[in-house]
Formats: structure tokens, sequence, C-alpha cells
């Protein structure tokens, strides 16, 4: 029997700002056989990729990624906020509504012609992924595709990764 994801999944209003309802997937998380079946329906989602590694930008997208990276017995690569991985990186910045934020990767982290696909929990407007895509790039990745828990397709993210194939396994529209 299959579950229907969106009951797991706690809308809360006005947080962290008014007028936005943001997407609470820590009720999906805690259930470990919601959890479980999430994460073998975003598998099957992707598994015709050929996927060599996943790359995920924190936190949530560790939560998500590793595991599918299990799933999928493949590599899992951290995209963190800058100044938090150890050895040599690379930086990519990004605007948001207010102000400007980076993530960074490790330099060895992605073999060139690697396929890489790149998973968090939330697709919103895309510029998280989008400067993820950015980097792995950089480091010579092909991305073959990127994966979500959650898709907001009334943002449109989609738009900004035109061209690469994104599944994602609950919409709200
Ligand atoms: P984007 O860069 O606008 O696509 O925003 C996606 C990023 O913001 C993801 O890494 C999410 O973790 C986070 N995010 C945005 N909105 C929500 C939400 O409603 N619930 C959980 N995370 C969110």
């Amino acid at each position: 029997m299959s579950l229907n994801f969106k009951d797991y999944i706690r809308v809360i209003l006005d947080y962290p700002q008014p007028g936005i309802r943001f997407k609470d997937i820590t009720t999906l998380l805690k259930d470990g056989p919601a959890y479980r079946a999430a994460i073998e329906e975003m598998r099957k989602l992707v598994e015709h990729l050929q996927i060599d590694v996943i790359a995920g930008p924190e936190a949530r997208g560790f939560v998500v990624g590793a595991p599918l990276a299990l799933a999928l017995g493949v590599g899992f690569v951290p995209i963190r906020k800058p100044g938090k991985l150890p050895g040599e990186t690379i930086e990519a910045g990004y605007n948001l509504e207010y102000g400007k934020d980076s993530l960074a990767m490790h330099k060895d982290a992605i073999q060139p012609g690697q396929r890489v696909l790149i998973a968090d929990d939330l697709l919103a407007t895309g510029g998280t992924i989008a400067t993820s895509i950015n980097l792995v790039r950089q480091l010579g990745g092909e991305i073959v595709g990127a994966a979500f828990l959650i898709e907001l397709t009334y943002l449109t993210g989609r738009e900004k990764l035109d061209g690469i194939e994104v599944a994602s396994l609950i919409n709200y529209d």
C-alpha cells in the first residue's frame, strides 16, 4: 500500500516570516516507515539515471541525499556553508530576497565526468539548487538530475534548472 506522503508534512503558517506557509518535514522524518517509504519512492524515481554520486546542500539536503545514496549504493558529498569543510574548497554565491548567501564544496569531492544527482528536501525558487549545480559543474561533474522530497510548483524553481531532469515526490501548487 502506498502512503499519502502529504499527510506526513506539517504546514506551519507565518514561519519564518508572515505570509509564508512553511512545509515542515520533521513530522515525516520522525516516522520510520514513512521516512523509509519516501526514500524508497525517491529511489525509484531516479534509479534510471545511472548516478555515480549524490550531492546535497546542508542541512536538510543531507537527510534526503544521504539515505538516497545508501539506497542506490552510491556515494554522498556534502555542500556546505563556507567555513565548515576542512579541506580545500570552492565557493559560489547566490542572491536571497534580502542579502546574499554562499555554498562550498571540497575541491576533490567530484571526479571530472562523474554523473551527479543533486538532492534536497524542497525546491522553492531554485536558488539553492542552481548554486549547487554551479559548484558541481565547476568541479567537472555532469548533472544528471535533481531530486526533492517536496516541490513548490507555484514558485517555478524548475525553470532555473532547464534541461535537467527534476524528480519530486510531493507537489504543492
Ligand atoms: P530555494 O533556494 O528558494 O529553492 O529554497 C530551497 C531551500 O530553502 C531548501 O534548501 C529548503 O530547505 C529551504 N526551504 C524553503 N522553503 C521551505 C519550506 O517551506 N520548508 C522547508 N524548507 C524550505
